[in-house]
């Protein structure tokens, strides 16, 4: 029967040569304590011949195998108490490593059709990202433009709110947005309704919503708006996307979402800039606006995801993955290596606080920000202003995902 063969013993090798031995322990000790004490082991000359100082040269062998002794023996001792060290408080569920990228995939058929696969886990993060929204209540579940309607009114009043929502919203926090809808609701001299929107003086309808970014221009297009859907659209809003986007101050995705909250006809995706920028984060295409985004996010979800997509999205980018500073540490996505943008350190946020920023508004005209808030983290940019008689508006961009 077959012995097991004990596995020979490094340090022992040379046994017969005890000289050697001495030497390869000694070379052993030296290196560990060179290794560990982060410095660069010295080359092989240099361990033989000894330090070069004065007053280490000639000394002898035992004086040399004491102080290096000593070396490890310090060298424990201080690693004993060492604190410990970043990498150990890591929890164990956050991925070392970033996933892959898996976007969508573009194929070529013999015919030249392009077919679009989707994205590999694209249904395990839509649903993970979904358990995430039912447990933190964000501003669009309870101010979003689809809940602002005032539902005692009749079904076509109800339409002519949700589309004047939409276009206060633009470039306006939700919050904002809200408290000028309900200005609305309760001052317009007979309700929230065309005829009131016809028969308002601009002056009163601008300081109803002055709160809201941009409000003059948004008073002009309100005011033009009531003016077309009664001569062209017998006092309804337009219930088709070429209609939509003809409206002053209507942009596509306004209209995909107004299509879909008013009418209840899920045309398109309303990609607004948290749709844009997350979907991106996440590595499923990598788009440069919101319009390649919609094309790209068309060509392969699910209709039935097109309109729960933005309401999901834009409370997840309002509450954890914010445009700036967003909060991977708290995200499941990150925890279960799901998105190949999460940030595994926090990153710092940079804030800075001017005065006197010109911006360019809407209509070409320049106005003046009284004070101007911006913030990045090196992906995305947020601009919050308070411009000068323009009210506050909110802008974002994103300069690819990190
Ligand atoms: S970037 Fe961070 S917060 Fe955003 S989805 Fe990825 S892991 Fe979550």
């Amino acid at each position: 029967m077959r012995g097991t063969r004990p596995a020979p013993d490094p340090i022992s090798n040379g046994a017969d040569h005890p000289s050697s031995s001495n030497q390869t322990t000694r070379r052993s000790l030296r290196r560990f304590a060179y290794q560990e004490n982060g410095r660069t082991e010295p080359a092989q000359q240099d361990v033989e011949a000894g330090p070069a100082s004065g007053n280490e040269q000639g000394t002898s062998l035992g004086k040399r195998k004491r102080n290096i002794a000593e070396d490890v023996i310090n060298h424990t001792k201080a690693e004993a108490h060492r604190p410990p060290r970043k990498q150990e408080t890591v929890p164990e569920s956050k991925p070392l490593r970033k996933p892959r990228r898996q976007p969508a995939k573009h194929i070529k058929g013999p015919n030249g059709n392009v077919t679009v696969e989707a994205p590999a886990d694209w249904q395990r993060v839509y649903n993970t990202t979904a358990a995430m929204r039912k447990r933190v209540l964000a501003p669009v579940d309870t101010m979003g433009c689809e809940s602002l309607a005032d539902t005692t009114r009749s079904p076509q009043d109800q339409r002519l709110q949700t589309l004047v929502s939409l276009m206060l919203s633009s470039q306006t926090k939700d919050t904002v947005t809200a408290a000028a809808m309900w200005n609305l609701q309760a001052n317009l001299p007979g309700g929230f309704c065309l005829e009131s929107l016809l028969q308002v003086e601009p002056e009163e309808l601008n300081r109803l919503i002055e709160k809201v970014g941009f409000h003059n221009n948004k008073t002009k297009f309100i005011k033009a708006t009531a003016i077309i859907l009664r001569d062209q659209y017998n006092g309804d809003i337009p219930d088709t996307i070429e209609g939509l986007v003809s409206l002053p101050g209507v942009g596509p995705k306004m209209a995909y979402l107004c299509m879909s909250a008013a009418w209840g006809r899920d045309e398109g995706i309303g990609v607004d800039v948290h749709v844009h920028r997350i979907t991106n984060l996440w590595g499923w295409h990598k788009t440069a606006t919101p319009e390649q985004t919609r094309a790209e996010l068309e060509a392969w979800l699910p209709k039935d995801r097109w309109h729960a997509i933005n309401h999901l999205l834009v409370g997840f980018g309002q509450t954890i993955c914010l445009p700036v500073g967003r909060k991977c540490w708290e995200c499941d996505l990150a925890s279960e290596g799901l998105c190949p943008s999460a940030q595994l350190n926090r990153s710092p946020v940079k804030k800075k606080v001017e005065v006197g920023v010109e911006i360019k508004v809407e209509d070409g005209q320049v106005t003046t920000a009284e004070e101007i808030v911006t913030q990045s983290d090196g992906v995305g940019i947020k601009v919050e202003a308070q411009l000068d008689g323009e009210g506050v508006v909110e802008m974002q961009a994103f300069s690819g995902a990190g």
